[in-house]
């Protein structure tokens, strides 16, 4: 993705951040898994958690209605996902909504089972909605959390959960915190987080 250091078009050798390149990879840090929603109902506290998951801090009241409708955001164990990173990420997305692309395509990966013979490599179909010109980084980001090579803050599980390994049978999506682009082995919830932002078919 290019440099926001640099200004557009005037890359400056001594840029701290790109090195003078113009562009800085695209590194998953902090990547929030997206979780099935709960579709018991809420009689107590705790089918409110499972409902409403305990990382949603920061959504207004009424959003927090319609996401428990599409997803619950699995709690991710590191504080740094919370003090709103999640509203910040969804409202970055949909201010960006006329810029966005959604697409798919066919990611290999590779699961590395602490079971013995639960390990597994193969290739799943991956639904993606990103900026339009962050599409090739996006892709590439996200094979490399498939394949393996991530160096997030938290597990993002993806490549158990595209392995359908039963631990991660939950886990349906993913959205970035810093680089704000989402994806998912899950087409109903991609479709509904197109129709959140308001993008066509
Ligand atoms: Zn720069």
């Amino acid at each position: 993705m290019k440099c926001d250091w640099c200004k557009e078009g005037e890359t400056s050798p001594t840029c701290y951040r790109c090195k003078g390149t113009g562009k800085i990879e695209m590194k998953p840090y902090l990547v929030q898994r997206l979780n099935k929603p709960y579709k018991g109902d809420v009689t107590g506290p705790l089918q409110g958690l499972a409902k409403y998951g305990l990382q949603a801090n920061g959504l207004p009241e009424n959003l927090r209605e319609i996401m428990a409708q599409v997803c619950v955001f699995d709690y991710m164990g590191s504080s740094e996902y919370e003090f709103g990173e999640i509203p910040k990420a969804l409202r970055a997305l949909a201010k960006a909504s006329i810029e966005l692309k959604q697409f798919s395509f066919t990611c290999p990966y590779e699961f590395k089972s602490w079971e013995p013979g639960r390990s597994k490599m193969g290739s799943k179909l991956i639904f993606v909605i990103c900026k339009a010109k962050d599409q090739s980084d996006v892709i590439d980001a996200i094979k490399k959390m498939a394949l393996g090579d991530e160096h997030c803050k938290e597990r993002t599980e993806c490549s158990g959960s595209f392995a359908e390994s039963e631990y991660q049978a939950d886990t349906l999506g993913w959205l970035d915190l810093v680089h704000h682009y989402m994806f998912f082995k899950d087409h109903d919830m991609f479709k509904n987080f197109c129709t959140l932002f308001g993008m066509g078919e």
